[in-house]
This record gives structure tokens, sequence and C-alpha cells, in this order.
């Protein structure tokens, strides 16, 4: 008689630079080997060890570039990178899109929302929004998901996305602007920190009936909000606001350097 039995497939895996993040603690080393018992795709693959797709840039198997699609049938050695720091030899490989400018931010975030939309970025943010609203907004218009939970990365719907590192609002803010080359299109004082909505120039004139009656005799220059109506002065937090501009614009600049 004779015994067919289906051969286990031993994967291995090699994650590199900033994705050691997403490993638990017990698998920081690495290479990580796994038996794979039938056909799965490579995204697959790569998720069960913790690495959410939007994070990968490139997917090197056995050298050769491949996308998420990428079924597994037979032993294979797996290198994954991130954006950063993916081999420029492999640029027309990378899996992830560029020139990405509109975001949705989960309701833990509210903080990097609101420091992105005072840099002038385009930023959708409801602090009581649920996951199935968030993956919704995010692939019905088009904007790259920003969230702490992997799990809601990972979701196939989901095109485009980032999970900060850190656990300071203002890096990750820093982070969003570096991992999305975003340090082109900052317009600070542009939009609403409320609404997302942008500002314009309004003249005093204008808005002088909404007007405490100190910031009508000291202030002249005002913007509103073409969405909600507010009105913006370069009021009393100003000077707090601008510190934390330059900060970021800083620390963008800084990490920049250090790319280059
Ligand atoms: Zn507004």
């Amino acid at each position: 008689m004779v015994l067919l039995t289906r051969r286990t497939m031993q994967v291995v895996l090699q994650f590199h630079g900033d994705l050691t993040f997403f490993l638990p603690a017990d698998s920081r080393r690495q290479p990580i080997r796994r038996p794979l018992h039938e056909k799965t795709s490579i995204k697959d693959v790569i998720e069960a060890c913790g690495v959410p797709h939007t994070e990968v840039d490139l997917i090197l198997c056995d050298g050769s570039p491949v996308e998420f699609s990428h079924q597994l049938t037979d032993d294979a050695e797996i290198d994954v990178y991130s954006p950063f720091g993916s081999p420029q030899e492999f640029a027309a490989n990378q899996l992830q899109q560029r020139g990405i400018t509109k975001f949705v931010a989960d309701g833990h975030l509210g903080k990097v929302a609101r420091n992105l939309r005072l840099l002038g970025l385009d930023v959708a943010y409801n602090a009581t929004a649920d996951d199935t609203a968030l993956l919704e907004i995010s692939a019905r218009e088009k904007r790259a998901l920003l969230t702490r939970d992997r799990r809601l990365l990972m979701h196939a719907i989901v095109r485009d996305g980032y999970c900060p590192r850190s656990d300071s609002p203002e890096e990750q803010t820093v982070e969003v602007i570096r991992r999305f080359n975003l340090h082109a299109l900052l317009a600070p004082f542009s939009r609403c920190l409320t609404c997302n909505g942008t500002l314009e120039p309004v003249s005093k004139a204008e808005v002088l009936t909404r007007l405490e009656p100190l910031t009508k005799i000291y202030y002249q220059n005002f913007r509103h909000c073409m969405v909600c109506g507010k009105i913006y002065w370069a009021g009393s937090h100003f000077g707090k606001l601008q510190s934390r501009i330059r900060r970021i614009r800083n620390a963008v600049g800084s990490q920049r350097d250090t790319d280059n």
C-alpha cells in the first residue's frame, strides 16, 4: 500500500529595518521559520507574523520580488522590507503607493489628527467612528488609515495605512509626515482644526458681530473655515502652536538628514 502524505513546507522569513517593531518579543530573533501545510499567499504568511501589509514595501521570495498575492507552494526564503530602507535596485517593485495626501485617523489618534490639520493636511477624524466606519471611509475616499490597531490594518479592504510606532502624539505626527513624504505639502494654519475644512482670509467687518470685545480691539486679521464657519486669529495660543509646528518640522528635517 502506498501512503500519500502531503509534505509540510518550510518558509523562512527575515523582516528588515523597522518592521521588527511588529514581531512579538519572543520572535524578534530572526529568521522566523514557519511550517505551512497548504498553499498560502505570501501576504497571509507575513501578516501571521504580526506585520500588516500596509507596512510592507518590498517582498523578495528566494531573491526575486513578488506581489502580496504570490502563492507559496514550496520551501522559500522570504525577505520583507518597509518603505524605509528597501534596496534601491528593486525600486520598480515597491508595493506601496506614493503620493498619498489624504488620511483617516482612528479615535485614539485625535492629537495626531489635530497636529496634521494644524500643518494643513487633510485628515478625516471622528472620535466615535467604529472599525466599520473607518474601513468604509478609508476605502470610499481613498484615505490612508492611521491606526495602532494592526488587525484593522490587516483588513483586505485597506489599501494604504500606517501604524505609528511611538506613544507620543508629536512623534507620531513626525512619523506620518516622514512615512508619506509630506514635508513639501505642509501649509500651517490653512485647515480647520475642528472639521478639516479649508481656511480662507475673511475681513474683520464680515465677522465683527461674532467676535468677543477684546478680540475686536486687539486683532485685525482673521480666517474662517469654509465648511463650519469657525473663525481663526493669531490669539493667545498662537505662539504655542507655532512652537509645536517648529518642533515637528525640525524633527522631520533632522530625520530627513539622517536618511540622506
Ligand atoms: Zn471647520
